[in-house]
C-alpha cells in the first residue's frame, strides 16, 4: 500500500478521499489554487502545495504541476477525484511516466470510452445493448437529418464529447431539426472542441439506471445499481440506491452487461456504466440500453457504500497499489435503501442559475452522512462547482430512507448565499417521487409546484423580527432588559426589513409582543428555548453579517433595509446585467451596433452551462463594458443600450 499520495482535486470530494486515506494510515497531500488557500481540503491534508491561479485551467488542470507536487513531496501515487484531469487520459500518460501510480483506470481504457460514438460501437460488438441511432463518421447536416429521420422522431442530439448535460439537444420535430443540430454543434465546439455529435432515439418515459462497476484489469463485478432519474437538465439531483421497482432479473442482465463492459475494456478501478431505461411498461430486462462509461469515481458513488457497506475509496486504493478485487460477486450483497441529494448555492426559480457567497451559518444534522468541502465562514466562489455539500441518508427501507433524507433536509441550516434546499426539501414531499415513481422528466413537469417558495411559519417571522431588532439578547441568561426599551415601559417600536415590517410591545420583561400584518405572537425565553404563545418550539434564532435566520421550520431570514439598495437599481438604464457569477465566453456586439429585441448580446458560462443574454428591446449598443474571458460576479453591468435615436 501506498505511504502517501497526492490528491489532484478540491471540494467535497478531496476531503472524501483524505478521510480514507487517513483511516488506511496514508498520509495525504492536498493541492490548492489562490482561491483555495484557506480550504477545507488543505487544512484536513497532511501537507498542501499551491498550484496556481483561481482559474481550473491554471491550477487543478496544470497535469505538469501536479506531478511535480507529487514528485516534490515524495506521494507514490495521484487519485484525480471527479471532474477536472479524472479522464484525460494524456494525464495519466504523464503520471505514469513520471513514474507514479494513478488511482484509477488505464489511458487505453479511458480513451476507449472517452467518445461517446466510439464507446457505442464498442459496446455494441461487447454484445451490451446500446440506444438504437447513428454514431457514424458523417457529420453533414443532411446525413444526419437522414438519419434522425430514419430514427423516428423524437431524436436526441449528442456530442460525441459530451459531459455533464452539455452539447445535447431533444429534438420533437423535423422542422427544429437544423437549428436544433447547429446549437448542439456550436456548444460542444466551445465547450469540448470537437463538435461531432451523434444522434439517438430519445426515450419516452426514461429512466436513468446506472451500474457501480470495479476491476482490477483482469476481471470486473458489480456493485449494485443507482437510480438518478430525478435530474435539471440532465444533471443529477437526487440519487438513491437500489432503483426502485427493480428486479432480480433486471438486475443480473444490467449487472451482466455492465461487467461485460469493463472486462471488454480491461478495466481497473472503479467505473459507472450508464444506462437509459425505458420505464413506460415498468422494468424489463429487455428495455435497457447503454448510454456512457464514467471511467471514475462518481458525485454519487456514497449510496452505494451505504447499501453495500464497501468504501469504494479503499477498494480504489488497494487495486491501485496492485491487490486483486478485494470481493467476488457473490460475496457483494446490498440492504436497505439510501438516499444522496446534492445541495447547491443556486437559484431555483431563477432557472439553476449558479450562487456565489460566503456561508454566514452552515449546520448540518447528525443523522446523515454529509460530505462536504466548506465550513461556516467559507466562501463559496465563482470559480468552481457551487456544491455545498452531499446529503446522504439510508434505511432499512425505501420509506425509510426517505424520510430520514426529508428530516436531514429540514434540519439543515444555511444561511449567507441562496441554495436549492428549499427545493430539494419539496422533492422529498412529492407524491410521485414518494412511490418511487421516477423518470427523468419528473422534475420538468412539477417545476412550478417544486419551486413554490414554501410558506414561512408567523412564529419565526416574529423570532427573526425581535432578533432583526437586537431585542433577543433579552431571551438570554443572563438577559440584559435595558437593551433598546425601558424597564416595564409597555413601549411599542417598529421593525422594518426588506419586503416587510412588524411592531413590538414589550408588556413585561422577557416578554415580546410581535404585531405582524395578519397576526400577532408572544415569544419568551426560557428553559433552553424559544416560546411562542406558550407553547415551547424548536426554533433557533442565528444572527449573520447583518441579516437574521431562524431554523427550525421552513427557514427565514431577514435583512434590515438598506437605504443604499435602491440606489443600484438600473431598470430602464438599458444596462444587461450578469444573472450569475460567471465566465464571458463571448460578446456579440460591438459599440454603434444597432441591435432588435432578442438579439444575441453575450454567452456567459457558469460552471457546466452556457448562457445566452439577448437584448430586452431594441436599441444601439453604447457601450461594451466586459470582454470574453473575464469572470463578473452576479450583477456585473456587461452592454449597456441605448434608444436607436438618440443620436439621430
Ligand atoms: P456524475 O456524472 O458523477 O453525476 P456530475 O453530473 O456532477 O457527475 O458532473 C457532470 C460532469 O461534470 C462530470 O464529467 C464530472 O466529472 C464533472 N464535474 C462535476 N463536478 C465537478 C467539479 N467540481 N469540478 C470539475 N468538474 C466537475
Ligand atoms: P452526459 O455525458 O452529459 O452525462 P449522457 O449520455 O449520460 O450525457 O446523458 C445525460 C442524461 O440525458 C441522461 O441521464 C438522461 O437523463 C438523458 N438522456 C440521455 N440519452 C437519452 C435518450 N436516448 N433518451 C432519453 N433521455 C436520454
Ligand atoms: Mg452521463
Amino acid at each position: 500500500m501506498f505511504d502517501k499520495i497526492l490528491i489532484a482535486n478540491r471540494g467535497e470530494i478531496a476531503c472524501r478521499i483524505i478521510q480514507t486515506a487517513r483511516r488506511l494510515g496514508i498520509r495525504t497531500v492536498a493541492v490548492f489554487s489562490q482561491a483555495d488557500a484557506e480550504a477545507r481540503h488543505v487544512a484536513l491534508a497532511d501537507e498542501a502545495v499551491p498550484i496556481g491561479g483561481p482559474a481550473p485551467k491554471d491550477s487543478y488542470l496544470r497535469g505538469d504541476r501536479l506531478i511535480a507536487a507529487a514528485l516534490q513531496t515524495g506521494a507514490q501515487a495521484i487519485h484525480p477525484g471527479y471532474g477536472f484531469l479524472s479522464e484525460n487520459p494524456d494525464f495519466v500518460e504523464a503520471v505514469t511516466a513520471a513514474g507514479l501510480v494513478f488511482i484509477g483506470p488505464s489511458a487505453g481504457a479511458i480513451r476507449k470510452m472517452g467518445l461517446k460514438d466510439a464507446a457505442k460501437a464498442l459496446m455494441a460488438e461487447a454484445g451490451v445493448p446500446v440506444v438504437p441511432g447513428y454514431h457514424g463518421p458523417d457529420q453533414s447536416p443532411a446525413r444526419l437529418a437522414d438519419e434522425a429521420a430514419r430514427i423516428r422522431y423524437p431524436v436526441l442530439i449528442k456530442a460525441v464529447a459530451g459531459g455533464g448535460g452539455k452539447g445535447m439537444r431533444l429534438v420533437e420535430r423535423p422542422a427544429d431539426f437544423a437549428d436544433r443540430l447547429a446549437s448542439a454543434q456550436n456548444e460542444a465546439a466551445t465547450a469540448f472542441g470537437n463538435s461531432a455529435v451523434l444522434i439517438e432515439k430519445y426515450i419516452l418515459t426514461p429512466r436513468h439506471i446506472e451500474m457501480q462497476i470495479f476491476g482490477d484489469g483482469r476481471r470486473a463485478l458489480h456493485l449494485y445499481e443507482r437510480d438518478c432519474s430525478l435530474q435539471r437538465r440532465h444533471q443529477k439531483v437526487i440519487e438513491e440506491a437500489p432503483a426502485p421497482g427493480m428486479t432480480s432479473e433486471m438486475r443480473a442482465a444490467m449487472g451482466a452487461a455492465a461487467v461485460r463492459a469493463a472486462e471488454a475494456i480491461g478495466y481497473a478501478g472503479a467505473g459507472t456504466v450508464e444506462f437509459i431505461v425505458d420505464a413506460s411498461a415498468g422494468l424489463r430486462p429487455e428495455g435497457f440500453w447503454f448510454m456512457e462509461m464514467n471511467t471514475r469515481l462518481q458525485v454519487e458513488h456514497p449510496v452505494t457504500e451505504a447499501i453495500t457497506g464497501i468504501d469504494l475509496v479503499e477498494w480504489q486504493l488497494r487495486v491501485a497499489a496492485g491487490e486483486p478485487l478485494p470481493a467476488n460477486q457473490d460475496q457483494i450483497h446490498a440492504t436497505g435503501h439510501a438516499f444522496e441529494a446534492r445541495l447547491y448555492a443556486e437559484d431555483v426559480p431563477a432557472g439553476f442559475l449558479p450562487a456565489t457567497g460566503r456561508l454566514a451559518h452552515l449546520a448540518f444534522p447528525a443523522t446523515a452522512r454529509i460530505e462536504t468541502g466548506v465550513r461556516p465562514g467559507d466562501q463559496i466562489s465563482p470559480w468552481y462547482d457551487p456544491m455545498i455539500a452531499k446529503i446522504i441518508t439510508s434505511g432499512p427501507t425505501r420509506a425509510l430512507a426517505l424520510q430520514a433524507l426529508q428530516g436531514a433536509l429540514e434540519a439543515t441550516e444555511v444561511a449567507g448565499t441562496i441554495t436549492n434546499l428549499d427545493f430539494l426539501i419539496a422533492l422529498t414531499r412529492h407524491p410521485g417521487f414518494r412511490r418511487g415513481e421516477v423518470d427523468t422528466g419528473l422534475i420538468t413537469r412539477d417545476l412550478a409546484a417544486l419551486t413554490q417558495p414554501l410558506s414561512p411559519d408567523s412564529r419565526a417571522v416574529a423570532l427573526a423580527a425581535l432578533g432583526l431588532a437586537g431585542l433577543d439578547d433579552a431571551g438570554l441568561d443572563p438577559p440584559d432588559w435595558t437593551k433598546g426599551f425601558a424597564l416595564w415601559q409597555p413601549l411599542r417600536q417598529r421593525i422594518d426589513w426588506e419586503g416587510g415590517h412588524a411592531h413590538v410591545e414589550i408588556p413585561a420583561p422577557g416578554l415580546f409582543r410581535l404585531h405582524l400584518d395578519e397576526v400577532s405572537h408572544e415569544l419568551r425565553f426560557a428553559n433552553d428555548r424559544w416560546w411562542v404563545d406558550g407553547a415551547p418550539t424548536p426554533l433557533r434564532l442565528v444572527h449573520h453579517a447583518a441579516a437574521v435566520s431562524v431554523f427550525g421550520t421552513v427557514p427565514v431570514t431577514l435583512k434590515p433595509l438598506d437605504p443604499l439598495a435602491r440606489q443600484t437599481e438600473v431598470s430602464g438604464a438599458g444596462l444587461t446585467l450578469s444573472p450569475m457569477p460567471g465566465l464571458v465566453r463571448e460578446i456579440f456586439v460591438t459599440p454603434g451596433q444597432e441591435v432588435k429585441a432578442g438579439e444575441r448580446l453575450a454567452l456567459l458560462e457558469a460552471m457546466k452551462m452556457e448562457h445566452m443574454l439577448s437584448a430586452s428591446r431594441d436599441g444601439r449598443v453604447a457601450e461594451v463594458l466586459a470582454a470574453p474571458g473575464d469572470q463578473v460576479e452576479a450583477g456585473a453591468a456587461l452592454i449597456r443600450l441605448e434608444e436607436k435615436e438618440a443620436h439621430g
